[in-house]
């Protein structure tokens, strides 16, 4: 499976359409989910062409995951959460939707569910 140039989260990355941006290094790109399942669900995608993990370099993987510590970290303080869900999903029949590898971050507290 080829990475394909014309997915949304490469028009993100080329300001070609707007996100919420929470965070950016040299690697990783990080903005806010569109439709968020938790207060604070957010996404953290490479910076270079990546169709899903299947698809990431060692240097991809290593960046992205820091990135996703790094958010970790964040949001549990922004959004006062007790922990944090990661979640990433890899080809159609993994329920992945965009295909441009991302991380999901969701904030979590204790007995409340992540909605649909
Ligand atoms: P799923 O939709 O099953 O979670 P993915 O892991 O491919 O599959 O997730 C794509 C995510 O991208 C969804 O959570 C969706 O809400 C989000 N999304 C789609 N378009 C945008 C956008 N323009 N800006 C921010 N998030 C987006």
């Amino acid at each position: 499976m080829s990475y394909e140039n014309d997915n949304i989260f490469a028009k993100i990355l080329r300001g070609e359409i707007p996100s919420e941006k929470l965070y950016e290094d040299e690697n990783t790109f990080v903005f806010m989910d569109i439709m968020p399942r938790a207060d604070g669900h957010c996404l953290v995608i490479p910076k270079t062409p990546c169709r899903n993990m299947l698809d990431a370099s060692p240097e991809q993987l290593s960046a992205c995951l820091l990135t996703v510590q790094k958010m970790g970290h964040a949001v549990m303080q922004a959004f006062g959460a007790e922990g944090v869900t990661v979640q990433q999903f890899n080809e159609a029949a993994g329920g992945q939707e965009v295909f441009h590898l991302h991380y999901h971050v969701l904030p979590r507290h204790a007995g409340v569910k992540l909605r649909p």
